[in-house]
C-alpha cells in the first residue's frame, strides 16, 4: 500500500498519485461568475484531433471491434446507412426551412389550451408530437389537437430588435399556470423551430457517428454546410427562458447578467418585465430554453473535432474562413452561454461539460480548466463523500449522465506545452477514473442497486430508474472489477453482443469477453453519508431489498425521514411512490403521508437542514439483522425511532419485524400503503367511518373504513406471479385503524390517472410514548411462514421503551426484543421467562426450548438452557486519526477495544460531536491499547471521515442449542 496520509475524508481531497497533481478547486463558486474567455484564432491547429469525447485509439478500436465482431458489424453498417440517408437530406433550401433564423423558443413549457378546454389534466410542458415530414405542425398527444390552430391564434407578437428584427408570437387566451410562472403563455411555433433545430442537431450527430466509423468524405461534407448554417444563425439567436421571455440584447451580455439585465427583457402580457429571465440560468439557453445549451454545443463542437483534418475531393473540408466562423461563432459562442453560469447542479455540470469540449477542440486550457472544475466539484460536492447520490438514484444517473464524457474526454489529459496556469500546478497526464473520488461514486452507484439491477424509488427517483447500460459499459471499460465485467454480461449478454454499443464499438476492448468475471453479488450495506440501512435476501443479495431510510432532506428528496421500503423477489411490497417530474400534483408522492413511517398531527415532516437522521444500530448477520435509527424529523417529538429486523430462515422464507417509537405530538399515524388494491383484511371487522374527516384529511384518503386495532390482525395482498404479501398487527391498546383510498398515480403522463392504494393508518393519540409493532412478509402464495404475531409483557425499566413480540410459524416461534437502553427485562414468552439485558435480541424456539439466540448491545440473555453473555455492552473510545488512499481506508482508534477479532459484519460508528455515521469494519489490528481498523479496500467501504469518538456495539450468536 503506496498511501499517503490523509487527515480528513478522502473524498475532500484530491488524491496525490505518481506524477499528477491537479490544480486546487476554487469552492468559492461566486468567484467563478466572473469567468470569462478569449477566443484564440487559430489555437485549434495546435491540437492534436479529434480531441474531445472520442480519440484515435477509440477509432482505432471500433475497426477491431467492427473485425471482430458481428454484434460491431452489424452496428457500423445501421449507423452508415442512417448516416447516408442524413447525408442525402442535407440541402440549402431544407437547411433554410429547418434551422429557423428566428431564436427558437423550447419544445417544453408549452400547456395545450385544447386539453383545458376539454377538461383533461394538462400539463404544463404539454405532450406534444412533431415530425420531420411536417416540420410547421404540432399535435398534441393527448387530445391530438392540431397546432397552429384558428381557435388558439397566437394573436400576441414580441419583437426584438438586437442584430436585426425578430418577432415571436403566443397564445393569446387565458393564460396558464407553468410552474412558477404565474401568467404563462405557449408558443406553438417557438416550440416548433426548438423541434426543427433539434431533429437537425440529431442529423448532425448521425453524421459524426458515421464518420467516425468510416471516414466517409460525403458525410463530413454534409456535416460542414450544417455547422455552417447554425454559425450562420447562431449569433443571432437571443438568450431566453423556455417560458417565453426573450432578453434583446447582446446575447453574451445576456448570458454573462442573466439575473441582471442592462436592459428590459421582452415578456408578454399581463407580465412586466424585471430585468431578469424567469428561474435565470435553469431555464435559459439560445438553441432552446431549458438550462441545457450543453446539448447543442456538444453535438457540434463533437462533430468539428472529429472532421477537423478531413478532406474533401482531394483537398481541406474546412477553409481557414470556414474554421474561423465555426469555431468563433458556433462554438465558443455557445460555451459563453454556459461559462457565466456559477451554479452547479445536475444541468450546468453538463454545460461546463460542454465548455470542457470546446476548450479541448480549440486548444483553450482555461476552458478546459472551468470544465474539470465542473468535474471536481460534482464528485466531491454534489456526490457525497460516501460516493453516493445526495439527491436521489434517478438523479445521480442523469448527474452522471452530465459528467461522463468530461472523464472519458479527460483519460490521459495534459496541459499544452508553456502553458503556465494562473492558479497551481500544470496537469500531467490525468486519469479521471483513478485520481479523484471517481471509483467511490461508481461503487455507491453499484451498491444501492436492488436484485433486479433498478434503483428502489426513493426521493425523486422513478420505478424504472436503473445504471444505464452506458454507465455499466464505462465501469467495465475502466475499472478491474469483475463484479462489473458481471453486470456488463448480464446486460449484454455473456458473449456481450448487447449493451450500449453505441458506446461499446469505441471503448470496449476487443477482448473482454474473455476476461474473468465474478457473478453479480450485493452485500448488506449502510452508507455513512446517504444515511440508509440496506438488507438484502438471497444466496446472491438479489433477492430482497429492505432499506430504511434516515437521509437529511436534500434537494429533490421527499418528506420521507424513517420511511421503510421493502422490495422482494420482483415485487414491491413497501412502496414508495417515486417521481411524478414536473406535474402539477407531484407533492401527493412527496408528502409525509406517501410515505411508510409515523404521521404526527397530520403535518409534514421537517425539511431541508432540521430532520437530521442518524443509525444506533447496523448489525447484519444471519439469521437475524437489526437496524435502527432515528431523526429529528418532526422537531417537538423527543423520540423518533424505527428499528427494524429481518429474520431469514433460508428457503426463502424471512421477513421483517418493524418497531416505530414515537414521543411528541397529540395524535400519531402509523402509516403504509399497499402495493395494490387486491387485498383481505383479517383479524377486525371494518366498518364505513363517519368521524370527522378533519382529522385524516391531510392524507386525502377516499372510502374510508376503520375498526379498533387492539387485538391482533393482518392484511394480506395478492401479488402477480402467484405471490404474496403480508402485513401484521400484535395488536396495541387504544389503537384505531383506518384503511382508505389514497393517492396512487405514478406516471408523469397520465397512463394511470386517478390510480388508487389502500392507504393503512394506525392512530394512537395521548400523552404517552407511542410504539407501533409490525410484521411484513412476503413470499411464494400458499408458502407464508408467519401464523400469527403476539406482543409478550416486559417487565423492566419501561423508560427504554422495550418491547417483546412471539412470531408463531410451522413448527418454530421467534421471539424478539427492542430497547432503546440496555437494562434488565423480563419477557414471558411461550417456552418460559427470558431474562435479557441488551438493545435487541433474538430466540428461536422449537417444541418449547430455546434453540438459537442472538444478542446485540447487551451483557446477558437467558432462557432454559440457552445463556449468551458479553463482557461490554458497547465498546467506546477516542478517534486518533484516519488515512484514505484509492484501495484503502483506515481509522485509528483508542480505548476500549473489542477482542479482536471482531471485525466480520460488525459496524464502527465514528461521532464527530454533530453527526453519527456508520461504517463496515472490514478487518481489524490491535496493539497496546490502540487499534486500526480497515473502513475501506479495493472494492469495498467508504473513506473515513473525521470524528472524535467511536462506538462498536458487539453481537453474540449461538446455534442450534440441544
Ligand atoms: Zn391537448
Ligand atoms: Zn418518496
Amino acid at each position: 500500500m503506496n498511501a499517503a496520509p490523509i487527515f480528513r475524508g478522502g473524498c475532500k481531497l484530491t488524491l496525490l498519485r505518481g506524477l499528477i497533481i491537479l490544480f486546487v478547486v476554487a469552492l468559492n463558486m461566486s468567484a467563478e461568475c466572473e469567468e470569462t474567455h478569449e477566443y484564440v484564432p487559430g489555437a485549434s491547429a495546435r491540437v492534436r484531433h479529434p480531441a474531445t469525447t472520442l480519440k484515435a485509439e477509440d477509432l482505432d478500436r471500433a475497426q477491431r471491434n467492427i473485425i471482430a465482431h458481428a454484434w460491431a458489424k452489424e452496428y457500423a453498417k445501421n449507423a452508415m446507412t442512417t448516416a447516408a440517408s442524413a447525408a442525402a437530406g442535407v440541402t440549402p433550401e431544407w437547411l433554410r426551412q429547418m434551422g429557423p433564423e428566428t431564436t427558437p423558443g423550447d419544445t417544453l413549457f408549452t400547456p395545450c389550451p385544447a386539453c383545458r378546454d376539454q377538461g383533461k389534466p394538462v400539463h404544463p410542458h404539454g405532450l406534444w408530437q412533431w415530425s420531420p415530414d411536417k416540420p410547421d405542425q404540432l399535435q398534441c398527444k393527448s387530445c391530438g389537437t392540431i397546432f397552429p390552430n384558428e381557435r388558439y391564434p397566437e394573436s400576441i407578437v414580441l419583437t426584438a430588435k438586437w442584430g436585426g428584427e425578430q418577432k415571436f408570437t403566443f397564445y393569446g387566451g387565458p393564460t396558464f399556470v407553468i410552474f412558477s410562472l404565474r401568467e404563462g403563455r405557449p408558443s406553438f411555433t417557438g416550440n416548433m423551430r426548438a423541434y426543427k433545430v433539434n431533429y437537425v442537431q440529431s442529423r448532425l450527430s448521425n453524421l459524426t457517428l458515421g464518420y467516425a466509423l468510416s471516414k466517409e468524405e460525403s458525410l463530413a461534407a454534409a456535416a460542414r454546410l450544417i455547422l455552417l448554417r447554425f454559425a450562420d444563425t447562431y449569433p443571432r439567436w437571443l438568450v431566453h427562458s423556455g417560458y417565453g421571455d426573450y432578453a434583446d440584447m447582446d446575447p453574451k451580455i445576456a448570458a454573462a447578467q442573466i439575473n441582471n439585465l442592462p436592459e428590459p427583457e421582452l415578456v408578454y402580457p399581463p407580465n412586466q418585465p424585471d430585468r431578469k429571465l424567469h428561474t435565470g440560468y435553469w431555464s435559459a439557453g439560445r438553441a432552446r430554453g431549458v438550462g441545457m445549451e450543453q446539448g447543442f454545443v456538444v453535438t457540434c463542437v463533437e462533430a468539428y473535432d472529429l472532421m477537423y483534418d478531413a478532406t474533401f475531393e482531394g483537398k481541406p473540408l474546412f477553409s481557414d474562413q470556414d474554421r474561423l466562423k465555426i469555431e468563433r461563432d458556433l462554438l465558443f459562442e455557445g460555451a459563453s452561454m454556459l461559462w457565466p453560469d456559477p451554479n452547479l447542479n445536475n444541468k450546468s455540470v453538463g454545460g461546463r461539460m460542454a465548455c470542457l469540449l470546446v476548450g479541448l477542440c480549440l486548444g483553450n486550457p482555461e476552458l478546459v480548466r472551468f470544465g474539470w472544475s465542473g468535474f471536481e466539484h460534482t464528485v466531491n460536492d454534489w456526490f457525497l463523500d460516501d460516493g453516493a447520490t445526495s439527491e436521489s438514484p434517478g438523479y445521480a444517473s442523469m448527474t452522471l449522465s452530465g459528467v461522463w464524457p468530461i472523464a472519458e474526454a479527460m483519460k490521459g489529459y495534459s496541459d499544452p506545452p508553456g502553458y503556465l496556469p494562473k492558479g497551481g500546478p500544470r496537469i500531467h497526464n490525468l486519469n479521471p477514473y483513478h485520481d479523484t473520488c471517481y471509483p467511490l461514486v461508481w461503487r455507491a452507484m453499484y451498491n444501492t442497486l436492488q436484485g433486479d439491477l433498478k434503483y428502489p424509488p426513493i426521493e425523486d427517483s422513478y420505478s424504472s430508474s436503473s445504471l444505464s447500460a452506458l454507465s455499466i459499459e464505462l465501469m467495465a471499460a475502466n475499472y478491474d472489477d469483475p463484479r462489473y465485467l458481471a453486470l456488463l454480461k448480464e446486460v449484454a449478454g455473456a458473449d456481450l453482443s448487447g449493451g450500449s454499443l453505441s458506446k461499446a464499438i469505441f471503448l470496449r476492448d476487443p477482448e473482454l469477453a474473455k476476461r474473468p468475471s465474478s457473478s453479480i453479488h450485493f452485500e448488506d450495506v449502510t452508507f455513512p453519508e446517504l444515511r440508509w440501512g440496506v438488507f438484502r435476501t438471497g444466496a446472491h443479495g438479489r433477492d430482497g431489498f429492505l432499506c430504511l431510510n434516515a437521509d437529511e432532506f436534500r434537494g429533490h428528496h421527499h418528506y420521507d425521514s424513517l420511511d421503510l421500503y421493502y422490495w422482494r423477489d420482483n415485487q414491491e411490497l413497501l412502496s414508495d411512490l417515486g417521481y411524478l417530474w414536473d406535474h402539477p400534483d407531484k407533492r401527493y408522492l412527496y408528502r409525509t403521508a406517501a410515505h411508510n413511517l409515523v404521521v404526527i398531527d397530520g403535518k409534514e415532516q421537517a425539511g431541508r437542514g432540521q430532520r437530521g437522521g442518524q443509525f444506533h444500530l447496523f448489525s447484519p448477520v444471519l439469521p437475524f439483522k437489526v437496524m435502527e435509527a432515528s431523526s429529528r424529523a418532526y422537531p417537538d417529538a423527543s423520540v423518533y425511532r424505527r428499528t427494524v429486523m429481518q429474520i431469514d430462515h433460508g428457503d426463502k422464507h424471512s421477513y421483517v419485524l418493524d418497531v416505530f417509537r414515537v414521543l411528541g405530538g397529540e395524535q400519531r399515524d402509523y402509516l403504509f400503503h399497499g402495493p395494490n388494491n387486491e387485498y383481505r383484511v383479517g383479524g377486525m371487522g371494518l366498518a364505513p367511518w363517519a368521524g370527522d374527516a378533519a382529522s385524516i384529511g391531510y392524507a386525502a384518503l377516499k372510502n374510508v373504513r376503520t375498526a379498533t386495532g387492539s387485538a391482533p390482525w393482518k392484511i394480506s395482498w395478492e401479488l402477480p406471479d402467484q405471490r404474496s404479501f403480508t402485513a401484521w398487527s400484535p395488536g396495541g391498546v387504544g389503537e384505531q385503524v383506518f384503511i382508505g383510498e389514497g393517492w396512487g398515480q405514478r406516471d408523469w403522463k397520465n397512463s394511470d390517472r386517478g390510480a388508487t392504494l389502500p392507504y393503512v393508518m394506525r392512530r394512537l393519540t395521548g400523552d404517552e410514548p407511542s410504539v407501533f409493532i409490525s410484521v411484513f412478509e412476503g413470499s411464494k402464495s400458499g408458502e407464508e411462514c408467519v401464523r400469527s404475531v403476539r406482543s409478550l409483557k416486559v417487565a423492566g425499566d419501561l423508560a427504554t421503551l422495550p418491547v417483546a413480540v412471539e412470531v408463531q410459524q410451522d413448527g418454530l416461534v421467534d421471539v424478539f426484543f427492542s430497547a432503546v437502553g440496555a437494562s434488565p427485562a423480563l419477557v414471558e414468552t411461550s417456552a418460559g421467562r427470558l431474562a435479557v439485558k441488551g438493545l435487541a435480541a433474538h430466540v428461536t424456539l422449537r417444541d418449547g426450548q430455546a434453540v438459537t439466540g442472538s444478542l446485540i448491545g447487551g451483557t446477558s440473555l437467558k432462557i432454559g438452557r440457552l445463556e449468551l453473555t458479553l463482557p461490554v455492552a458497547v465498546y467506546r473510545g477516542a478517534v486518533t486519526g484516519q488515512r484514505a488512499s484509492e484501495h484503502d481506508g483506515y481509522y485509528e482508534i483508542a480505548g476500549n477495544l473489542p477482542p479482536v477479532p471482531e471485525g466480520a459484519h460488525q459496524t464502527l460508528f465514528v461521532d464527530d460531536g454533530k453527526q453519527r455515521r456508520a461504517f463496515p469494519i472490514l478487518s481489524m489490528e490491535a496493539k497496546n491499547g490502540r487499534a486500526t481498523l480497515r473502513v475501506k479496500s479495493a472494492t469495498e467501504g467508504f473513506d473515513p471521515l473525521p470524528g472524535k469518538s467511536w462506538e462498536i456495539i458487539p453481537r453474540i450468536d449461538k446455534r442450534a442449542i440441544r
